[in-house]
């Protein structure tokens, strides 16, 4: 199937010509005899690089109507936008900031794009182009099996459908388990596919040589390991120099920030002239001491990548790869889910991670989207992925990763976080007023579809009841019709509404956990004499919300830190003898220390240096606590309380989020 014979427009046509597609791709073309131009509901389960957005931006141009697509991650969405940007007669539109908002200013674009948070969002909050929708695409659809992510995404997913009935849904997943699934849930076709456009062949490394599962085999010299020396570093250290001596491309897929750094500095090349002036790109753009470490490995050829980063530093290392002014990245397993940036080789050398308590295998599906990015079409013959083990390890990995199919998708709307936060919200925006309502809505979910004999209504019945206790839901046994619906056998005739107080949670968009600390902090704040209230009181208290993402504590801080509190406890609406966990309050004391000095006017460098924090940590933290200040504002106003503080810090930070830029220059 060729463009020319696409129901598109002629400049479009064009357009895809003189970005070299031609011919479409075979899952391409079966996407297109699915329907997916005509109308048809299409999920597509296929390998990395096998040509999704084509797919995409076919169902969204051949759509009667404004489209919608929705990603998992932010720097996603711009990548998305950029390219959709670029088709002749279409306006985009993008949507990842602020989620109390209805983004109304949305409706006029024919495709915007939003990440599943910020729709869900927009949602709670009315928008009223949602209901216009002729299209929704969801890319990444396989994150339906992500414990805080997939709830959000089936309940988005399952509203998007009421609110606006015979919505195109087209999504597209990497190669699961369970496709078909998926489809049959949004009775969907399937297109389902292994093909590559470029070949693949995947490899355990284990003394001296890795073995293919296309029975290749490569000899690899790693000569003797130092004492001092790491052996699966050194092993990494051969195979990248081995792919890059010949002119490839390679990214190394390592735990830890840490370990990306320590492993880009053993790397270290004689770089070519280009990767000088991305290094000063990188310089540019931020004086901290983890810019000038980044500057340097660029220097050698080598760049890393992880979440540490600021974002800014992030984009320059991708698309110095891209542009091959970049041989090798040295990357954490974040890099594998999203970004296009292919490479000749990929290494794994961790293949398990600290989860907390242990060190616990990768997901096969995680693994598999690492070796995915290996082979750039036009480029490379074929892409080699190669995961290191040892004699004691190979045989699990080889079985794991290799022989392995990827893990099945399995809906986690269960767990009572993530249900408790969509009963309000359904209860909220009014998509329901009754335990069968909600019941009723559950059963459009991935969750019902898996799972349909499970009775939600116990479980439900428990949530509607901790949502009570919490002020955040009104349930109300004695309406009309108590003793009808139960004659019929309703599990629960209960009435709910949302509480004010409910539904500014759910507008603001934070969990109602984060919502009963903050309404627990505000009256605490009320009942203290004046001038003990400062920032830190308002930090404090939106640093101990579920929703502030923690941070950790070295062994050497923990003392300071606890002195700190001491030092301050009276500005503190909790001590430690309230805490539920003595260990997570210190974490939310250093955080609020941070944020504090920072809109005092710290500079990025020195908190990172002080707190032994990411650069990229220090901007997510602050506006996540904007975010949150903005939400403990909104409900103090909504309980009536004479609380400012919340707003004034707010404001700061708001202000400081702006001259970000510059203070890392500073
Ligand atoms: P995926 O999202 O599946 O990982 P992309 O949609 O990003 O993959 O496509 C990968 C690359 O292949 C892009 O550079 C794209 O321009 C190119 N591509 C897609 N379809 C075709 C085609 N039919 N012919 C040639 N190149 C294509």
């Amino acid at each position: 199937m060729y463009v020319r014979d696409l129901p598109v427009s002629a400049p479009v046509r064009e357009h895809y010509r003189a970005s070299g597609i031609d011919e479409l791709y075979p899952p391409q073309a079966a996407a297109v005899e699915a329907g997916v131009t005509a109308g048809e509901n299409v999920v597509a389960a296929i390998p990395t690089a096998s040509g999704k957005t084509l797919i995409a931006e076919l169902a969204m141009l051949t759509a009667d109507g404004p489209a919608l697509y929705i990603v998992p991650l932010r720097a996603l969405a711009r990548e998305k936008y950029e390219s959709f940007a670029e088709l002749p007669g279409v306006s985009v539109g993008i949507s990842t900031g602020d989620f109390d908002s209805p983004a109304e200013e949305l409706g006029g674009e024919d495709i915007v794009v939003a990440t599943a948070e910020k729709v869900d969002s927009a949602i709670r909050n009315g928008a009223s182009w949602v209901a216009d929708l002729a299209c929704v695409v969801v890319d990444e659809v396989h994150l339906l099996g992500r414990p805080r992510r997939g709830p959000t995404l089936e309940v988005t997913l399952a509203t998007l459908q009421r609110r606006a009935p015979g919505v195109q849904i087209v999504a597209l997943s990497a190669t699961i388990d369970n496709p078909g699934d998926v489809a049959a849930w949004l009775d969907a076709e399937l297109v389902e596919s292994t093909w590559r456009p470029v070949d693949l062949r995947t490899g355990v490394y284990t003394d001296e040589r890795v073995e293919f599962d296309d029975e290749s085999v490569l000899a690899v010299d790693v000569g003797p390991v130092g004492p001092d020396e790491e052996r699966d570093t050194e092993v990494t250290a051969a195979l990248v120099d081995d792919v890059v001596d010949g002119g490839g491309q390679c990214l190394a897929f390592v735990r830890s920030r840490r370990e990306a750094e320590s492993l880009a500095t053993r790397l270290a090349r004689t770089a070519e002239g280009e990767a000088a002036d991305v290094a000063e790109s990188v310089r540019e753009a931020g004086g901290t001491e983890t810019g000038r470490q980044l500057a340097a490995a660029i220097e050698s050829g080598v760049g890393f990548h992880h979440a540490g980063l600021v974002s800014e530093h992030r984009a320059l290392v991708e698309s110095a790869f891209r542009d091959r002014s970049l041989q090798v990245i040295c990357a954490t397993p974040t890099l594998a889910a999203g970004v296009n940036v292919p490479a000749r080789r990929v290494v794994v050398r961790d293949l398990k991670r600290y989860t907390g308590e242990e060190m616990s295998w990768l997901s096969t599906l995680e693994v598999h989207q690492m070796c995915g990015r290996a082979g750039r079409p036009h480029l490379d013959p074929y892409g080699e992925a190669i995961l290191v083990g040892d004699e004691h390890t190979a045989g699990e990995i080889e079985a794991r990763y290799v022989e392995a199919g990827p893990e099945a998708v399995e809906s986690q709307l269960t767990a009572r976080d993530a249900l408790r936060t969509h009963v309000l919200s359904v209860v909220a925006s009014g998509f329901a007023d009754s335990i069968s309502g909600v019941l009723d809505l559950l059963d459009a979910t991935f969750f019902a579809h898996q799972s349909p004999d499970v009775d939600l209504s116990g479980l439900l019945g428990s949530v509607v009841d901790e949502l009570a206790e919490m002020e955040l839901l009104d349930v109300d046994p004695s309406r009309e019709g108590h003793s009808e619906s139960a004659a019929d056998g309703d599990p629960s005739p209960e009435t709910l509404a949302a509480t004010a107080l409910g539904e500014t949670v759910s507008t603001q968009y934070v969990r109602p956990e984060t919502g009963a600390r903050l309404l627990a902090g505000i009256r605490t704040i009320e009942s203290m004499p004046d001038g003990d209230v400062t920032p830190l009181t308002a930090l404090g208290v939106v640093c101990e919300t579920p929703d502030m993402r923690g941070t950790y504590l070295g062994n050497r801080e923990r003392a300071e830190i606890y002195r700190y509190a001491t030092r301050h406890a009276a500005e503190f609406t909790t001590g430690p003898d309230e805490a539920a966990d003595f260990e997570e309050w210190l974490c939310a004391i250093k955080l609020a220390r941070i944020l504090r000095e920072w809109s005092e006017g710290a500079t990025i460098e020195t908190l990172v240096e002080r707190y032994r924090i990411g650069p990229g940590d220090v901007e997510s933290h602050v506006e996540r606590a904007a975010w949150l200040l903005g939400a403990g504002d909104a409900l103090a106003e909504t309980l009536g309380a004479d609380v400012s503080i919340f707003e004034s810090v707010r404001a700061d930070l708001g202000e400081s989020l702006g001259g970000a830029a510059d203070r890392r220059r500073t």
